[in-house]
C-alpha cells in the first residue's frame, strides 16, 4: 500500500498529522488516470502536499460550486489542481480546473 494512502486511513482515525504541505508538486498523469479506472469521475491534485485522489460525480459537483467554477460536461479531459486539499488543510482551497 502506498505510503499516502496509510496516511490517509490513519487519517480517518485520526491517529496521525496531516501531510506536510511541502508544495511544488507536479500532477502525476498516470495517478490520475489509475484513480479514474477506480470508479472516480475526475482526479484532484493537491500541489501542497503531492496528493491525487478522485471524485465522484457529485463530489465533483460539489467541489466545483464551492470553488465557484463551471463543472465542463466531459470531466474526461480535465482534472483538478488544488493548493490545499482535506489531506493536508482543512479543507481545498484555490482549486482550479486543468486539461489533462
Ligand atoms: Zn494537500
Amino acid at each position: 500500500m502506498p505510503h499516502n494512502d496509510q496516511q490517509v486511513k490513519k487519517n480517518l482515525f485520526g491517529e496521525v498529522k496531516k501531510a506536510p504541505a511541502t508544495s511544488g508538486h507536479k500532477p502525476d498523469i498516470n495517478k490520475i488516470a489509475e484513480i479514474l479506472k477506480d470508479g472516480a469521475v475526475i482526479g484532484i491534485f493537491c500541489v501542497s502536499c503531492g496528493y491525487t485522489h478522485g471524485f465522484t460525480q457529485q463530489g465533483a459537483e460539489d467541489i466545483a460550486k464551492a470553488s465557484d467554477l463551471e463543472l465542463p460536461t466531459d470531466l474526461n479531459s480535465v482534472f483538478f489542481t488544488t493548493k490545499r486539499c482535506s489531506i493536508c488543510d482543512d479543507k481545498y482551497q484555490g482549486v482550479k480546473i486543468e486539461p489533462r
